[in-house]
């Protein structure tokens, strides 16, 4: 037994805590939980708990679904919404085949191997993801439009505003979890927050953010609100993204900065982004995983000056550029640290180990095949005309998720990243929502049509 694992059974005592859940998430990014009593968890350390894995989206087919929860000591937190004695606590598990070895299926498991890559390369990766998401006065799961909770706007402080006794109160849940949130505020929509956490390596972000979304609606509820993470909601409002900032260290050293060069940016730096900009297309499916996705980067919203959607939906870059996909945040001098590129496309829908797992695929091998980064984009590129944007080699993202999977499926980088059992699950996934999706006859049709057809 190591030193962390004593640390959590001690504690478990110490502060009566009766029911400890092992999490972890399935394929499309769906948090799973098993709750056991502490006196199994010097077992699970050791051996893990067995569970039926053919019941998880995307774990095994019938015939091999004996699965097994490891829990990782090191993420283990107790529950503050379940803090009365006794106490509720969690960890976050790896999930092993029965004979030990780790399971293809385990999305954590798809980030840690190429994490490992990373290191092997001398790299750590970090990021810091700004998440948006919107509070409800209800969820509505019949179709019709919801009901944002508030009216405010972009940084709204208005003391009858839900939001800011909400960020209060989800703040201090998250930090209480060693969570650490660098900023808050209202976003621009009627209802829609946005929490910034600190930067971690790129695992506890995963990690962090799976808890994120479980911790805020779980306060909403608290509250009498509903949160939700869906990435556009509202035609007319701007939907909800995670830019996520992203850098590599060498050690102490950021190896995207180095001094006096164009935006202190290395050429590590620099063959990241060409990765990311050249590789964004086949990713989309991941970052951008459902059909509402692509109504928030193709939403009309961003086009219309105010509304300030900002969403990306042209592959390009840019120096403090709002509306470019890929972002270098203005440098502030002797801050050698902080130099990093902030990625626009995420969005709060997306699983973020497998989200995670494809950019830093991307990036990596634009440093590995030495991929020259094309010009940055300082114009709006919302603004520019087709032609005008073409003869820049600016290319659109997929405009709908039957694009992006048809990228997806004949991308070699998403295949390797991805393994084959979760790269073919997700694509089967993907296919049925997209032809769920077309074959819809949507109100939209019917109030364009009916009434002059
Ligand atoms: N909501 C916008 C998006 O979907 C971002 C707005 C902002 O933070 N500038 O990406
Ligand atoms: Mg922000
Ligand atoms: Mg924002
Ligand atoms: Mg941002």
């Amino acid at each position: 037994m190591d030193k962390q694992q004593e640390f959590v059974l001690r504690t478990l005592e110490e502060r009566d805590i009766r029911f400890v859940r092992l999490w972890f998430t399935d394929v499309l990014g769906f948090l799973k939980s098993v709750a056991v009593a502490p006196a199994e968890l010097e077992g699970a350390f050791d051996e893990g708990i067995g569970f039926d894995g053919s019941a998880i989206e995307g774990f095994a087919r019938v015939y091999e679904s004996d699965m097994i929860a490891k829990p990782d000591p090191g993420t283990f937190q107790i529950l503050p919404w379940r803090a009365e004695a006794p106490g509720t606590a969690r960890m976050f598990c790896d999930i092993l085949m029965p004979d030990g070895s780790p399971s293809f299926a385990d999305p954590r498991f798809v980030l840690k191997r190429i994490l490992a890559r990373t290191s092997d390369l001398g790299f750590t990766f970090y990021t810091h993801p700004e998440i948006e998401f919107f509070l409800l006065s209800k969820k509505p799961v019949d179709g019709s439009r919801p009901e944002p909770a508030d009216s405010s706007g972009y940084f709204d402080h208005t003391p009858q505003n839900i939001g800011m006794d909400f960020r209060r109160q989800a703040i201090t849940m998250l930090e209480s979890m060693g969570i650490s949130v660098e900023f808050s505020h209202h976003e621009g929509a009627p209802g829609q927050q946005e929490i910034d956490l600190r930067y971690a390596d790129a695992l506890s972000t995963a990690d962090n953010i799976m808890t994120f979304r479980l911790v805020m609606k779980q306060v909403a509820l608290e509250q009498g609100v509903q949160a939700t993470f869906m990435p556009k909601p509202f035609s007319e409002y701007p939907g909800s993204g995670m830019h996520t900032h992203l850098s590599l260290f060498e050690g102490d050293r950021n190896a995207f900065y180095e001094s006096g060069s164009e935006f202190q940016l290395s050429k590590v730096g620099r063959s990241f982004i060409a990765g990311l900009l050249r590789h964004a297309g086949e990713i989309s499916a991941v970052t951008n995983q459902w059909v509402n996705s692509y109504k928030r980067i193709w939403g009309g919203s961003q086009r219309t000056a105010g509304a300030g959607g900002e969403a990306p939906s042209y592959i390009c870059w840019g120096h403090n550029n709002r509306s470019a996909l890929v972002r270098v945040p203005l440098y502030k001098p002797g801050k050698t640290g902080s130099t990093r590129v902030e990625v626009r496309s995420l969005d709060t829908g997306a699983n973020p180990y497998l989200a995670y797992a494809v950019l830093l695929a991307a990036g990596l091998k634009g440093i590995e095949e030495g991929y020259e980064l094309p010009a940055g984009a300082d114009d709006d590129v919302w603004a520019l005309s087709d032609a005008e944007r073409r003869s820049l080699g600016i290319e659109p993202l997929p405009q709908n998720l039957g694009e992006a999977i048809s990228l997806m499926e004949r991308s070699e980088l998403v295949a390797e990243t991805l393994g084959e059992h979760v790269f073919d699950f997700f694509l089967r996934n993907k296919k049925q929502e997209w032809e769920e999706y077309r074959s819809e006859v949507t109100p939209f049709e019917l109030r364009k049509n009916l009434p002059v057809l």
